[in-house]
This record gives C-alpha cells, sequence and structure tokens, in this order.
C-alpha cells in the first residue's frame, strides 16, 4: 500500500517511525513488555512529538486511558493516550469469537473479533467511526485510531488505507 513495515521491538527504534501500529495479542503481556524495554516511554515521548498511533484490539486497550473494571484485575500498564474507557473481553470469552460486516464511516468493513473489547465512553475529542451492535468499535482521537476488531486478518484494507490517508497523512 505504499507504506514499508518494520517490526519494532526496541525503544530505540521508535524515534525514526512515522507511524505505529499496537497489534492484538494479550495487553496485559504486551504492556508489562513496553514497560520492561522501555518502549512505553519510549512510544509516549514520539507520540508528544507528533507519531501518529493505531491500536487493534489489544492495541486499543493499550492506547486507552481508561480501562473499565468489569471484572478484570485493575493496573495493568498501558499508554493511555487516548480519551476512552475501554471494557476488555466485551463480547465474551474466546468461543464467543465472530466476524462480522459493520457499517463504518469508511463504508462496510469486515471485522474480526477476537476476544474483543470494545469503548464503554469516549470523551468529547473522540469521533465515532463505527458501531456495532451499539458498541463503538472503531473510533479516532486526531491522530490516535482504535479498532476493537483486526482488518489486517482480511483483504479488507478499508482502515489501514484511512489510517495511512487521514491519520497519518492529515498528521
Ligand atoms: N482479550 C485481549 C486483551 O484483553 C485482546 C484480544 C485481542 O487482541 N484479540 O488484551
Amino acid at each position: 500500500m505504499g507504506a514499508s513495515g518494520v517490526l519494532v521491538r526496541e525503544a530505540g527504534q521508535v524515534p525514526a517511525l512515522d507511524a505505529l501500529i499496537l497489534p492484538g495479542g494479550e495487553s496485559t503481556t504486551i504492556g508489562k513488555l513496553m514497560v520492561r524495554f522501555g518502549l512505553d516511554v519510549a512510544i509516549t515521548d514520539a507520540h508528544a512529538d507528533g507519531l501518529p498511533i493505531w491500536g487493534t484490539c489489544a492495541g486499543m486497550i493499550l492506547l486507552a486511558k481508561r480501562i473499565a473494571s468489569g471484572g478484570e484485575r485493575g493496573g495493568q500498564p498501558t499508554l493511555g493516550l487516548m480519551d476512552v474507557t475501554v471494557a476488555r473481553n466485551a463480547f465474551g470469552r474466546q468461543v464467543d469469537s465472530f466476524e462480522a460486516e459493520i457499517e463504518s464511516s469508511l463504508g462496510s468493513v469486515r471485522g474480526v473479533f477476537i476476544r474483543a473489547p470494545y469503548i464503554v465512553e469516549a470523551g468529547e475529542g473522540v469521533c465515532e467511526l463505527a458501531r456495532y451492535d451499539g458498541k463503538l468499535v472503531l473510533a479516532q482521537e486526531r491522530n490516535l485510531l482504535a479498532s476493537a476488531f483486526h482488518p489486517e486478518l482480511t483483504d479488507d484494507e478499508r482502515v489501514l488505507r484511512y489510517f495511512l490517508d487521514e491519520v497519518v497523512g492529515s498528521s
């Protein structure tokens, strides 16, 4: 899509990035490793200098300023950048994972939800891009993009195109 990707493992790589995607996975584990390797500080510093960031699923949890308690243990390390409250595993357990067509401001997108979170509350600077079943699953705040689902597991390039053109391109 005209952008070259690099796998980021070390804090020293972060200052050279034009944009960053925080992947899915397990947000508690990713958060702990980010702290251990100094990636949390490197990423928040780079974001303060304008680095655009897209978080998918666990990545969305890592972006959030607040995590709803909902039975989860509090206090997990996050970046705390986006003015949203996120509920983890909010669509249910692993067996409740599903795919769905989502009507979004970007058009209809295919969403793969794997123990997905959703946004339960968003500050006024946050723009809603898509809801599924009434739940906020795609949102943007300035140069931060958050998706509860995994566009990278489909052939649907719309969200990545939106990130490159509208979020990275305009910042
Ligand atoms: N349930 C995971 C978490 O809470 C997220 C799952 C995912 O990234 N697909 O971090």
